[in-house]
């Protein structure tokens, strides 16, 4: 058993590869279950990209590939949310209309701005975005439900270093205390390392603070957009899961959550490969 619960195809605005090559690859780094997660990112800031998703198209060809790979396989139908405070209504909406085995609730943009541009951060300090961007994480986890996992907790890291040793666990455990007794939970996306952070989001003090939250709903996923991330480093990230003492690991199948003890894992094929 090894479950990639975090990847996009050509059917997310930043991703050109076909779903079939992303299949094929998860196949050959010896994982048995993955759930693609196309963006939809509502009012995305930068107007040269838009991140709607053609979701009977989407459908269309995730029902085609599981029948062909059903014998290899297992492949769930998943969604990343790119939630704004302003714009819950529109994904409630969405999210009574269709069906997801798995959907992330996400921040790419807070304050209205691009996180991946850099506006976000221009005309504040690192401290202040940091603030910012949890305040409106939390006040989306208060006001959307329609979800299973926060994806990639502390994005912010990605983009912004901070000049203190500000480590936001007040707000994070805030965070935390809605997330939990609403049986959602948190992932540890891969995609750190490929963008130099030295290790997955988010970083071990936010998962040791998630754990003595109670939490213990936790996924795994590349973020890969591209054939040769899908996988990437779960071995090691399963050795660092195992010893912050977390035992499962959760899959979903129509939004409900299936807990796998952490011990049955396997190992990846080429898990060093980038
Ligand atoms: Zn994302
Ligand atoms: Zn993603």
């Amino acid at each position: 058993m090894l479950f990639d619960y975090h990847m996009h195809s050509n059917f997310s605005a930043d991703s050109e590869t076909p779903m079939e090559e992303m299949i094929q690859a998860s196949i050959n780094k010896g994982l048995t279950e993955i759930s693609f997660t196309e963006h939809i990112d509502y009012e995305y800031p930068d107007p040269t990209i838009s991140f709607d998703l053609d979701i009977p198209a989407y459908t269309e060809e995730l029902n085609k590939m599981r029948e062909k790979y059903k014998d290899i396989i297992t492949i769930k139908k998943g969604v990343e949310l790119g939630v704004q405070p302003y714009l819950l209504e529109r994904y409630d909406k969405l999210m009574n209309e269709e069906d997801f085995d798995f959907v992330i609730c996400s921040i790419h943009t807070a304050d209205k701005k691009d996180l991946h541009s850099g506006d976000f951060f221009a005309n504040r300090t690192p401290e202040e975005s940091y603030q910012l961007y949890y305040e409106e994480l939390l006040y989306c986890v208060k006001n959307f439900k329609q979800y299973n996992i926060l994806g990639h907790i502390d994005l912010v890291k990605r983009y912004k270093s901070l000049n203190s040793k500000a480590d936001f666990h007040d707000i994070l455990s805030e965070i935390f205390k809605v997330i939990i007794p609403d049986g959602k939970g948190i992932e540890l996306n891969a995609s750190g390392y490929a963008y130099g952070l030295g290790g997955p989001m988010p970083t071990k003090d936010i998962l040791e603070l998630y754990k003595d939250c109670g939490g213990e709903v936790l996924t795994i996923g590349s973020d890969a957009h591209v054939p040769h991330h899908v996988g990437y480093n779960f071995t090691e990230i399963i050795e660092s899961i195992k010893s912050i003492g977390f035992k499962y690991i959760t899959t979903f199948d129509q939004m409900k959550p299936s807990f796998h003890p952490i011990n049955k894992l396997n190992k990846t094929q080429n898990s060093n490969e980038i």
